[in-house]
């Protein structure tokens, strides 16, 4: 979907530079968001800017994360501070035919906000569930469940995805016309997240549910 069609939401989420890539469009992200298990948290507090990486899903309009309860993590976001989140997923190494105009193809998003506890008991749990679903469809079901002791413990934050960008690049390099001519191999080095053949405890006694037989 061309930017053009789709508002930035902000001031701050609208690209300036390669502006062509942007992408305001919610199926991106959530697309952009769905393809991931991690995410980078950005914020400042009187230490200095810290940037950490965490788990995240995406339920409906916001995308969420977990930690411990005394985590740094969890209690500066639920001081009401301004947070970043960043994803990115690299697809290729762009291999031009000028050093300088290498590049890279990529889907990345940015949501700017500030989070929010996930309270209500109910919605606490869900929350959990939906991100034991996001690991393996199915799991849920399979594993003991989180018990007042663990959901005490831990804290669920999440994010709106109201104020939030995307910028992806695709094909080819953008060669200078004058350097079209040179004996320089160009093109792309694809790259991707692969799935591997499950890996099994020695001491595995239940049967091999089918999330996991269809993993790879
Ligand atoms: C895998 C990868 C490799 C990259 N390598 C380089 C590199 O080597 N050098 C380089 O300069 N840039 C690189 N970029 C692009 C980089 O992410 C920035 O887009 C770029 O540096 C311009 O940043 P800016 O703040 O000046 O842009 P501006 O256009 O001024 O940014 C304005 C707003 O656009 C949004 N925005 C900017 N970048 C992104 C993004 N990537 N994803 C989502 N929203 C965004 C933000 O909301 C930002 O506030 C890379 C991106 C990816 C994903």
């Amino acid at each position: 979907m061309p930017q053009s069609n789709h508002p930035a939401p902000s001031t701050r989420t609208r690209v300036k530079r390669s502006a062509d890539n942007a992408r305001y469009d919610t199926q991106t992200l959530h697309d952009i968001l769905d393809a991931a298990y991690v995410c980078h948290v950005a914020f400042a507090d009187d230490k200095g800017t810290h940037c950490i990486p965490t788990a995240c899903w995406r339920e409906g309009g916001h995308l969420y994360i977990h930690g411990s309860n005394g985590g740094r993590l969890c209690k500066q976001l639920l001081s009401g501070i301004q947070a970043c989140v960043t994803i990115t997923h690299i697809d290729g190494l762009v291999l031009a035919r000028a050093a300088f105009n290498h590049s890279m193809n990529y889907r990345s998003a940015m949501i700017y906000g500030v989070f929010e506890a996930v309270t209500i008991a109910s919605e606490k749990r869900y929350a959990m569930e939906n991100f034991m679903e996001k690991i393996a469809v199915g799991r849920q079901a399979d594993v003991r469940p989180g018990n007042d002791k663990e959901y005490a413990a831990t804290t669920v934050l999440r994010i709106s995805l109201d104020e939030a960008v995307c910028k992806t690049r695709t094909g080819g390099p953008n060669d200078d016309a004058e350097d079209l001519h040179l004996p320089t191999w160009a093109g792309v080095l694809p790259l991707g997240v692969q799935k591997l053949p499950a890996i099994a405890v020695d001491e595995n006694q239940a049967a091999t549910p089918r999330y996991v037989s269809t993993w790879a």
